[in-house]
């Protein structure tokens, strides 16, 4: 069974821009898929379906063979636990320390009041430890979130999806702010949470290579119209 499938999906955004055009594949549960594509090609709007930050137009985006426009309420909730998502800006609180960031991955569990206080237990505490060993951070702990480069930030970020043990994560342009060397260890990262722990990983990137280095597959978006995909493992096997 895919975990997530696209069924005749439009996007049209109220002021009438085209988001997505009858877009129509399935994913597989534990695909490493890397969306490529240019600016305004749709790539964000593809991956905000998902855990439906953006309500689609017409179609149908089913996660685990439920349609995501029938959540609601708590449901709903549930839905956008078991998505993590990692965005360009990293989206930290900078003046907070690693650890209270990756705490706030708790929000949905914790009343608001209580994450803003900080009134976490051990056990939390002890599972946000757990969320940065696997993202290498340990050593960061109560570093201030500002005081971190750019890939350790997202890593951060990423740790702060561990959180909601997360069974896929939606990445939009994770390393374009990046330099080279911490691109590296942001996208081994995701590669590690994918092939260990199983967890479907769904990547916007501006560069092929990168892509090609990474996906289990390659799909491409060009006006909001998937143009290309493309099975990494089945190009390897027939060079
Ligand atoms: P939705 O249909 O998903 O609710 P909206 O059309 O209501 O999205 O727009 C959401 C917000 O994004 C609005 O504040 C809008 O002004 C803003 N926005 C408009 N055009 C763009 C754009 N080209 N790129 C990003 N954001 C935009
Ligand atoms: P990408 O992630 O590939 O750069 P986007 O999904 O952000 O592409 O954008 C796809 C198209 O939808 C673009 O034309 C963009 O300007 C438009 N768009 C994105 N968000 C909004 C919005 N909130 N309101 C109106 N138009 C939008």
């Amino acid at each position: 069974d895919p975990i997530i499938s696209f069924r005749h999906v439009n996007k049209i955004y109220s002021n009438g821009t085209v988001g997505l055009k009858d877009i129509n594949f399935d994913i597989p549960r534990g695909q490493f898929l890397v969306v490529v594509g240019l600016s305004g090609a749709g790539k964000s709007t593809l991956l905000r379906t998902i855990n439906r930050m953006h309500e689609i137009s017409s179609g149908e985006v089913l996660v685990d063979n439920e349609s995501v426009s029938d959540y609601k309420g708590k449901a709903l909730r549930q839905l956008r636990r078991k998505i993590g998502m990692i965005f360009q800006n990293f989206n930290l609180v900078k003046r907070s320390t690693v650890e209270k960031n990756v705490l706030s991955g708790l929000v949905g569990y914790y009343p608001t009041w209580k994450c803003v206080l900080g009134l976490f237990s051990a056990d939390d505490r002890k599972r946000a430890f757990q969320a940065l060993k696997r993202v290498s951070l340990t050593n960061k702990l109560f570093t201030r979130a500002d005081e971190l480069s750019g890939g350790q930030q997202q890593r951060v970020a990423i740790a702060r999806a561990l959180m909601q043990e997360p069974k896929i994560i939606l990445a939009d342009e994770p390393i374009a702010s990046l330099d080279p060397r911490t691109t590296k260890a942001v996208m081994d990262t995701l590669q590690r949470l994918n092939r260990e722990d199983g967890i479907t990983v769904i990547v916007n990137l501006h560069s092929v290579e990168l892509a090609q280095q990474y996906a289990d597959r390659i799909v491409g978006l060009r006006a909001g119209e998937l143009v290309y995909d493309e099975d990494i493992a089945d190009v390897t096997t027939a060079a």
